[in-house]
């Protein structure tokens, strides 16, 4: 085993005592490399051993911690081969039973007469008992006998016990040698009362008391949040100082005509954001700016008015979208009135390919094409761009900070908007999007009607039809939207396929389409494609359709599962209906036994603001949840949690663009330490402060 001596925080976590290959890749299940990643291995709760229950106490349904000594050790094989490894344990109060369903690796852990603490829910069956509660076997003489009244609890992955993971932060608090590094400054420690790093740490883990583990945990989530809010007020530095080829000021040699061609006038809300655009571009500096504009708001037109503003300047545009269909539904609708007012234009998108894709990438390299709509396709190697002007990201968060700067590496600093129709709460914007401007789209086109939304219960579905035949009579269209494919192992879940199916019977004399991810790219626009001009009537379809189709006689939408998605999600796919001066409706099909869920249905129901939904949805599934799972680019937070800890947040956020703003290099005495935990950190944090 290897010595401790010289152990750093940046050091793997193998080379503590008692770690090894093993421990060490059972650790990283949990995300913890390093030494460091250890350490900040925030506890998720913590026991207080002095509020210890007897068991003579417990109460059924409790949840609860005892210490007790083990009196009785069994192992039993079910009829169903599951194993059962029971433990009879006994307080000065009483005794009670602990069980492990399919564990039997745990009967070599007990023998009798060992002291062992639980931690679960209290039931009865027979006696007392805990289901496979959290355990820890007190070693007596070792280090780890409860000296502490507040013991932590870490989360754990299968064959990790808590005891390894407190005995390698024991080894990780005392073999540190660089534990004591300051990484705030003393400006910072003061003003917020922090303990000194070190310091942190020790408290952290091994706490006297739970507002000392409160106050270490603050001062980690600060340093955290301070560090990431740093990196992006650099990052926002650098973008605002790059001097991109020139300016681009509005001439109105296309914008003019262009406007005027247009069946609508800018709402004012269009306008504004359009006027905060249009200022960027115009400046020296490159743009970077996020448009936020809840689903249906127009902001398509206001990227447009900005990419024809590059062309007036002999520069190009691309747009890239998330999707072929959307991207090719944007070409589709917009060529001809850019054509008219004399734009070039072209898609270039993954299934484009041979002499074609070769015309189109010519078309690029010299200059001739000026818009361009696509998708990834856009950022492939052999793509470039005779003058890049301006990108547009729409639907960004589908896409990564990565293939965002791949598309931004084709021009030289071009000018960048990324739009978004997912509401962002602001302390996820602020994590997300914090190195951008912010642009928010807040009205809606006139005459829009707010989409009426009503949970209609399963054995009602006839109504739900009813409903649907009388707008397809008046000559409108609907959407029923359904979880899954195909019949999975969820039998009782609606799939696209059965619910096509059934409403083909249903609805025989109209024409019912069903899309979804794995028919082709050409399939899928083709049946969006006839959905939107009126020949089929019904559309079933996947999530497939969450974002940006643009749909105006659809009133109607269905939704089957509703409980299965995502607040944000719903309201995305309810921003594909309301799109014309008609009444549209939402219609939920609730299933039985989802009393759970009603109430976040319910709260859709009611509400139309597309922010407070995803507030809600972050509070209760999680930032990751809210994005998708797919490259939501969130950064790696590892104590600091952006719904419970955005106060500071904010914090973190002023201090850090303060500090940027009044030293721009971190180049004080005093912001040393920054500097150098800066460039620890991340790989880009040097080149941040010395670019400039
Ligand atoms: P999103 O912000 O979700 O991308 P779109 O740009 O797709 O919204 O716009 C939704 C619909 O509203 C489109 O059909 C678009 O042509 C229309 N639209 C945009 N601006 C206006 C406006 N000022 N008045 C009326 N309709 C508008
Ligand atoms: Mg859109």
């Amino acid at each position: 085993m290897k010595s401790v001596a010289g152990c750093r925080l940046d050091s793997p976590v193998q080379y503590l005592r008692g770690v090894g290959p093993r421990r060490a890749a059972l650790l990283d299940r949990i995300g913890v490399r390093t030494v460091g990643d250890l350490l900040r291995l925030a506890p998720r709760r913590y026991i207080d051993r002095s509020r210890m229950t007897r068991i003579a106490d417990l109460l059924p349904g409790d949840e609860a911690t005892v210490i007790a000594r083990i009196v009785g050790v069994d192992v039993r094989r079910k009829r169903d081969f599951r194993t059962a490894v029971s433990l009879l344990v006994r307080d000065a109060s009483a005794t009670m039973v602990a069980v492990w369903f399919n564990r039997p690796d745990l009967k070599e852990r007990f023998s009798v007469g060992q002291e062992i603490l639980l931690s679960g829910r209290v039931s009865l069956y027979h006696s007392k008992q805990f289901v496979n509660p959290l355990f820890e076997v007190v070693r007596p003489g070792s280090d780890f006998a409860f000296e502490n009244a507040i013991i932590p609890v870490y989360p754990l992955t299968a064959g990790l016990s808590l005891w390894t993971v407190r005995r390698a932060i024991k080894s990780a608090l005392s073999g540190c040698v660089n534990l004591d590094d300051e990484t705030l400054t003393e400006l910072q420690i003061q003003k917020y009362g922090f303990p000194a790093s070190g310091e942190a740490y020790q408290m952290l883990h091994m706490p006297r008391s739970l507002s000392e583990a409160e106050r270490a945990r603050c001062r980690l989530v600060y340093e955290e949040l301070l560090y990431l809010q740093l990196m992006l007020a650099l990052r926002r530095q650098r973008a605002v100082r790059n001097v991109k080829v020139s300016p681009l000021p509005e001439t109105g040699r296309l914008t003019r005509a262009f406007r005027a061609s247009l069946p609508f006038r800018l709402t004012t809300g269009q306008e504004q954001v359009l006027k905060e655009i249009l200022a960027d571009m115009a400046s020296a500096g490159c743009m970077n700016r996020l448009l936020q504009g809840d689903v249906g708001s127009g902001k398509t037109v206001v990227a447009l008015m900005a990419m024809l503003v590059a062309a007036e300047n002999d520069c190009q545009a691309a747009l890239m979208a998330p999707t072929e269909i959307l991207a090719w539904q944007h070409y589709n609708s917009w060529r001809e009135p850019l054509t008219t007012v004399g734009a070039r234009v072209a898609l270039l998108t993954g299934s484009i390919r041979g002499p074609q894709r070769r015309r189109i990438l010519a078309g690029l390299k010299s200059g001739e094409i000026q818009l361009v709509f696509g998708t990834h396709a856009l950022i492939e190697g052999d793509v470039q761009f005779h003058r890049l002007g301006l990108v547009v990201v729409d639907e960004q968060h589908r896409f990564g900070v990565q293939q965002r700067s791949l598309l931004l590496g084709k021009g030289r600093n071009p000018d960048f908007l990324v739009m978004t129709a997912t509401p962002i709460p602001r302390t996820l914007a602020l994590t997300l999007y914090g190195d951008l401007d912010v642009s928010i789209l807040a009205e809606k086109p006139p005459g829009r009607k707010a989409v009426l939304t009503r949970l209609i219960p399963e054995e009602r579905r006839s109504e739900v039809y009813e409903a649907v035949r009388r707008r397809l009579v008046e000559g409108e269209q609907a959407f029923v939207i359904c979880p899954v494919i195909e019949q999975t192992e969820r039998e009782d879940l609606a799939s696209a396929v059965r619910v096509y199916e059934e409403l083909r019977r249903i609805f025989a004399e109209w024409k019912v389409g069903l899309v979804h991810g794995r028919l082709s790219t050409e399939e899928r626009r083709r049946l969006m494609e006839d959905f939107r001009s009126g020949l089929l009537n019904v559309l079933v379809a996947t999530s497939v359709v969450e974002v940006g189709v643009d749909v105006p006689r659809a009133t109607l939408m269905i939704v089957e599962h509703p409980e299965r998605f995502g607040l944000a999600q719903l309201h995305q796919f309810r921003g594909r209906i309301g799109r014309s001066d008609r009444q549209s409706y939402c219609l939920l099909i609730v299933p039985r036994d989802t009393d759970d869920v009603l109430e976040r249905l319910r709260f859709f129901a009611l509400t139309t603001d597309g922010f407070r939904l995803a507030e809600k949805d972050m509070e209760l599934r999680g930032p990751g949840e809210l994005l998708g799972t797919r490259q939501h680019g969130l950064p790696d937070l590892r104590i600091a949690d952006v719904v419970r800890d955005r106060v500071w947040l904010e914090r973190a956020r002023d201090d850090a663009f303060e500090l940027v703003r009044t030293d721009p290099q971190l180049a004080r005495a005093e912001h040393g330490v920054l500097r150098r935990n800066l460039a620890e950190r991340f790989d880009s944090g040097l080149s941040l402060v010395s670019v400039g």
